[in-house]
């Protein structure tokens, strides 16, 4: 910029009123003899005035129901998931008992297996195991399988209506 104009923030403050005083005066007055500073200062002056004669925008008169509503809603949509997760947690954690039953039932068939004094035992037990095994197993992820659709058949309706909203 040339040093003998004013600087963009003396125009603004003149524009504005803020730039007062000794030193306003004399950027009033270099404005009165400087074309390019004059021009500038006009323009600036023009803005401030379309600035000012902005307002706000109205808000609709309903914008605040509006927005109380939606937020009525989507709580009501929380609400929902939440119980149906809790009352899928039960499910959850019968499956997850009975998987870990498996589990255990497999441990125990070796710990016995180990016991040489239970070798009898096992000789009793041992087809029972072998009988009730595989049938508990299939049973227990069967169970896990029928809850996750179930749990996933349930949710998917909430997605679905907060997606709409
Ligand atoms: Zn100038």
């Amino acid at each position: 910029m040339n040093p003998g104009h004013l600087t963009e923030m003396q125009l603004q403050g003149l524009s504005d009123g803020t730039l007062r005083g000794p030193e306003g005066l004399a950027a009033r007055e270099h404005c009165g003899s400087c074309a390019a500073c004059g021009a500038e200062l006009a323009s600036y002056s023009a803005l401030v005035a379309r600035l000012s004669a902005l307002t706000d925008p109205e808000a609709p008169a309903d914008f605040t129901a509006a927005v109380l509503a939606r937020v009525a809603v989507r709580e009501a949509q929380l609400e929902t998931r939440r119980q149906t997760l809790l009352a899928a947690i039960p499910a959850c954690a019968l499956a997850v008992v009975a998987i870990i039953g498996f589990g255990l039932s497999l441990h125990v068939d070796k710990l016995i297996d180990g016991l040489a004094v239970a070798r009898t035992v096992l000789g009793v037990l041992g087809p029972v195991f072998a009988a009730t095994r595989i049938p508990l197993g299939i049973g227990a992820f069967l169970f896990l399988a029928a809850v996750l659709t179930a749990l996933s058949r349930t949710l998917k309706p909430a997605y679905a209506r907060s997606v709409e909203s």
